[in-house]
């Protein structure tokens, strides 16, 4: 077996998986997170069969079987559904990916918690506070560069920085950055018993959209764990540093993917909280009870503006001991809920690659260059299809074939 260090730029979602895969295989390799640590951004997270299984192929059995039980409870109706304001159906629509049942499902996540899952064990590889900048390579190595003008050498770098990566910038300079102008805000609202009992059956299937036909739309998922959080860690994770999370609604409002601004939208970036918790009761002002009292319930120290971007695709590049994943290479809109799944499947391929150069089958670069096609093969289709404006329309099937 060849010996690698892998260098990875971006200790988010694809980059902590990468970095325990790798463990997994054997192949040694660091983390570099520009965050002080793990940062709350976003609450639920939906899950498929693409981001399951890399979870299954890259955790140690423990840590796979805590992701399953801190998932949120199988739903009665795992798919995509749109209602109007009164909570009446406009369509369903099953969620993409390969077929996704069996006893306990893919079905949503909290994102934190999934983050401090994968980060479980890391510590000796997992360094906060570095930020790379760019990277040096050659036929030899390869080394990210550090805004504090360090670098740190290895035979392969990964950019699993997100959408605004310094290494794709550098290794892709054509690929630009697409402001979809959809502005919007994230909340939770704690589920409550009784709140339960008021809101519409629908919001309990797998994820739900309310639209209010003016451009604007309300997005809401529950996040109800299989297990207690605290109760699954202290079973399966013993002293892992993953917080407990009581179960909650997430409600996000916001324009359309495609649409027209509307005059009555609250400045997101700008407004407080106090502003912006009085701007969503408005906009579900004479809607279905529950939904009212669903908004009324949210917790305003939990509301947060998003602005939704995405990248253009890119054309096919040489491969290089500089590779990518996640959405520092294919950031789409969150239209299939697919941008974190795609970023997992990406990490547990990445891994099979460099196994197989470690082990003799394929020399570096192409095993390198096998990923990458792949990738543009696979994912591509789902970052196009989710940047289609219908894609949250109407009964639209996205074309996944490429
Ligand atoms: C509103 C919304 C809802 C979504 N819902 C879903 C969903 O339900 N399901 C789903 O699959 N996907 C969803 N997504 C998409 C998902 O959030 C992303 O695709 C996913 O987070 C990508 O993971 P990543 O690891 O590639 O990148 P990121 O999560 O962006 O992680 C990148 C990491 O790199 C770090 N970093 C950045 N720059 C540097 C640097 N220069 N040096 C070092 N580190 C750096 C960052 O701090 C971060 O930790 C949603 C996105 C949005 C906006």
């Amino acid at each position: 077996m060849t010996s690698f260090h892998v260098l990875i730029s971006g200790g988010g979602i694809g980059g902590l998986c990468l970095a325990q895969g790798l463990r997994k295989a054997g192949i040694s390799c660091a983390v570099y997170e520009s965050a002080p640590g793990i940062v709350n951004a976003g609450y639920r997270l939906h899950m498929n069969v693409l981001g399951g299984e890399a979870l299954r192929q890259c955790l140690p059995e423990n840590l796979y079987e805590l992701y399953l039980q801190t998932s949120r409870r199988t739903p009665k109706r795992e798919m995509s559904v749109m209602l109007d304001t009164q909570a009446r159906e406009i369509w369903t629509r099953p969620h993409i990916g390969p077929p996704n049942d069996g006893e306990r499902p893919h079905t949503a996540v909290n994102r934190r918690t999934l983050r401090q899952i994968l980060a479980t064990g890391l510590d000796d590889v997992l360094h906060f506070g570095r930020t790379a900048v760019g990277y040096e390579a050659g036929p030899d190595g390869a080394r990210p560069l550090f805004d504090d003008g360090s670098s740190a050498g290895g035979d392969v770098v990964v950019g699993a920085d997100g959408i605004h990566s310094p290494i794709r910038s550098q290794l892709l300079p054509d690929v630009h950055v697409i402001d979809t102008g959809m502005r919007g805000m994230w909340s939770i609202a704690p589920l409550t018993e009784d709140l339960a009992d008021v809101m519409p059956d629908a919001l309990f299937d797998g994820f739900a959209i309310v639209t209010r036909g003016d451009g604007t739309i309300f997005a809401i998922g529950v996040y109800d764990p299989r297990r207690p959080i605290s109760e699954a860690v202290a079973d399966l994770a013993p002293g892992a540093g993953i917080d407990h999370v009581e179960p909650y609604v997430m409600v996000t409002y916001g324009s359309d993917l495609g649409a027209d601004p509307t005059p009555d939208m609250p400045d997101f970036a700008h407004d407080s909280p106090e502003e912006l918790h009085a701007a969503i009761r408005r906009a579900m002002r004479g809607a279905h009870p529950g939904l009212v009292e669903l908004v009324d319930r949210i917790d305003e120290s939990t509301i947060a503006p998003s602005a939704i971007r995405y990248l253009e695709v890119a054309d096919a590049w040489r491969p290089s001991r500089v590779t990518l994943l996640g959405d520092a290479i294919h950031a789409m809109p969150p239209s299939f809920g697919a941008g974190a799944n795609s970023a997992l499947r990406d990490a547990a391929a990445l891994v099979r690659a460099l196994d197989d150069a470690a082990q003799g089958r394929r020399p570096l670069l192409e095993a390198i260059g096998g990923y990458e096609e792949r990738m543009r093969a696979e994912v591509f289709p789902i970052m196009r299809a989710s940047a289609d404006p219908d894609a949250v329309h109407s009964d639209h099937v996205p074309d996944l074939a490429g």
